[in-house]
């Protein structure tokens, strides 16, 4: 699995996959990637130190991703990450944290002591498909309610049940609310959520202007950030 990377396209920044503690919350219906998560402490700081090793802090950004929240990763993990934050000169930090997390995100910024833009797996603003189907609890109503906590949805394509006018809400929520965003075109795992190939023909060609919109970065591929497997 490769997990680390460096992103030169939108935001110039490092990437890192770093491995967590499970995903408290762990039930969302489209997600098999939890299975990176550890229990044990030992095998995490391990990984998490290579990882971090490679870090040069060229862009002065780093982003942390883990198939988790970043709260679920452990305290000598978080300490790592500082280190190398004051080491490399990095400026920024990109975070990711699920919707329970919401009140606590300020522990991280006085934590880390440098700006943090907070990502957060909404996949969609559709309430009833966000938590019937894909079962997020996320129970947020409006995208106002999100950009009150968070700086940066991340947004899901082109699964079955999802409709074109869904997705061209999403997006113009995420244009209008958030100063950053990310849409992730669905890519078929174990689970029972599938792809549907018309709905994401129809979306490469429709929003094919988002690659030239700064804001917005599209994963046409899970991998396009260069992690994962
Ligand atoms: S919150 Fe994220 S890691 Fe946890 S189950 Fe849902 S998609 Fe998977």
């Amino acid at each position: 699995m490769d997990r680390y990377n460096k992103i030169t396209k939108k935001f110039p920044r490092e990437i890192v996959l770093l491995k967590a503690y499970p995903c408290k919350w762990g039930r969302c219906r489209f997600c098999d990637y939890i299975e990176d998560n550890s229990m044990h402490e030992q095998e995490i700081f391990r990984v998490n130190q290579e990882v971090l090793s490679h870090v040069t802090g060229e862009f002065g950004v780093l982003e942390v991703i883990d198939s988790a929240s970043c709260f679920e990763l452990p305290k000598s993990s978080l300490d790592l990450i500082k280190e190398v934050i004051d080491k490399k000169d990095i400026k920024k930090l990109f975070l990711e944290s699920h919707w329970i997390y919401r009140h606590r995100l300020q522990e991280m910024r006085e934590f880390f002591e440098i700006p943090i833009l907070f990502k957060i797996g909404v996949e969609t603003f559709d309430n009833d498909f966000r938590e019937r189907i894909l079962n997020k609890n996320a129970n947020f109503q409006t995208p106002q309610q999100v950009a009150k906590y968070f700086d940066s949805p991340c947004i899901m394509v082109g699964m079955q049940g999802q409709t074109k006018e869904m997705i061209r809400k999403d997006i113009a929520f995420a244009r209008r609310y958030f100063s950053h965003a990310t849409i992730n075109v669905y890519t078929n795992n174990t689970t029972c959520i599938k792809r549907d190939e018309n709905l994401i023909k129809w979306f490469q060609e429709e929003f094919k202007s988002l690659d030239q919109n700064p804001y917005i970065e599209v994963l046409w591929q899970n991998t396009d950030f260069g992690v994962g497997d």
